[in-house]
């Protein structure tokens, strides 16, 4: 099996690279091309060509390797699917935004949490990532930064955002986060000290793991928090998300608002709106009628949050449907006038799977 020389100390890279007969500033040269998240050794321009290739025979750069990209037909989302070292995939997605360059990275391989409407889930959990797999993905969506073609003509001229920067990370790839919290921590950790990201553009989604959350508030970093909700009452949100049996909805909602309050923070929500199909090939809504607006509503009322909807975006093994646009801005309205923030989630990538976890499943299916 090849050396993954990020995984290496910097003792460990020198030794490395001592055996091959080399000069230990060579190891330095190879680890600023590490962290500036190089794929592969001919792109190591400053190392002779004879090591590049004898490099490329018995070592590999990054614990992940790309397989697959796909890039949005407007050029603003490229989602990648990497390998892991032990074949496992995963996805991570860039998006070139008005704001800055925001990656969505996954925090495990698979996913154990079995949410009804969610691709990521459906082949179960295989294991958690490590920190340099997380941290990988950011390297990655760098590399292609200051690579990229899309980025000698700006999508957004007056973004205030340095065009070939990662400056977002959310973790909201495959994945629960706060199942794997120790590594999501320490990769948070790193972006902010490696990669000076700050803790405010930085965001953590999770499906209400209430002492993970707790122990957010603990570690004390002001990151962003979101919940994904997607149902306004216990019985609905246990048919939805099995998690739900064992964390409340009351519960999950206590322990954010007390991170996002410590933090003066505005709390994420997220709220896919589903429909499903009945036999007339009507859709029927399922968490996304008038009533679910004004119990969601009564549930957030007072809370400095804002809700982010998110039409259901379609996965074929799951038997729900998108509502209309129109049942979408009914709902929106009826949060806004009850004086609850609320944006529609723009699609970004559709065209291109973004949803999580499709790529990885289509993927998985189509070798099988
Ligand atoms: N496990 C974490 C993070 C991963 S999922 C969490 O639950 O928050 C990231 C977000 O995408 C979640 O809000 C999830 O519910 C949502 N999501 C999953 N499948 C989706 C789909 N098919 N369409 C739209 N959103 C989806």
């Amino acid at each position: 099996m090849k050396t993954i020389l990020f995984n290496l100390t910097d003792t460990e890279l020198v030794e490395f690279i001592t055996k091959l007969r080399q000069p230990k500033f060579r190891a330095k040269q190879i680890r600023e091309w590490l962290n500036r998240g190089a794929p592969d050794f001919k792109s190591m321009k400053n190392l002779p060509e004879k090591l590049r290739l004898d490099l490329d025979c018995i070592a590999q750069t990054l614990p992940v390797r790309i397989i697959k990209r796909l890039d949005s037909s407007d050029g603003q989302t490229t989602k990648f699917l990497l390998e892991l070292n032990d074949c496992e995939q995963i996805e991570c997605v860039l998006m070139r935004t008005s704001y800055g360059n925001s990656v969505c990275v996954s925090s495990q391989a698979g996913c154990a949490m079995g949410c009804k409407f969610c691709a990521s889930t459906l082949l179960g959990l295989k294991r958690n990532l490590t920190v340099n797999e997380i941290y990988s993905q950011i390297l990655v969506a760098q590399w292609e930064l200051r690579n990229d073609k899309f980025s000698d003509k700006p999508i957004h001229p007056n973004g205030d955002a340095n065009n070939n920067d990662v400056s977002h990370i959310v973790i909201m790839g495959t994945g629960e986060p706060l199942q794997n919290i120790e590594n999501v921590i320490g990769f948070i950790e790193r972006a902010n000290s490696d990669m000076g990201i700050g803790w405010r553009k930085i965001t953590v989604s999770t499906c209400g793991i209430v002492p993970g959350i707790k122990e957010l508030t603990k570690w004390g970093r002001p990151i962003n928090l979101a919940i994904s909700l997607h149902a306004p009452t216990n019985e609905l949100r246990s048919e939805i998300m099995p998690i739900n049996n064992k964390y409340k909805l009351e519960d999950v909602l206590d322990a954010a608002t007390e991170f996002s309050n410590l933090h003066n923070r505005q709390l994420m929500i997220e709220y896919i709106l589903l429909g499903r199909k009945n036999k007339d090939d009507e859709t029927e809504l399922l968490n996304s009628t008038p009533e679910h607006a004004e119990k969601l509503s009564t549930l957030l009322k007072g809370k400095n949050c804002m809700v982010n909807l998110i039409p259901w975006n379609a996965v074929d093994e799951r038997d729900f449907a998108a509502p209309s646009g129109n049942a979408v801005h009914r709902f929106q309205d009826i949060l806004i006038k009850n004086g609850i923030h609320t944006r529609i989630r723009r699609e970004r990538g559709q065209d291109i799977g973004s949803a999580c976890g499709q790529l990885r499943l289509n993927n998985t299916k189509g070798t099988k």
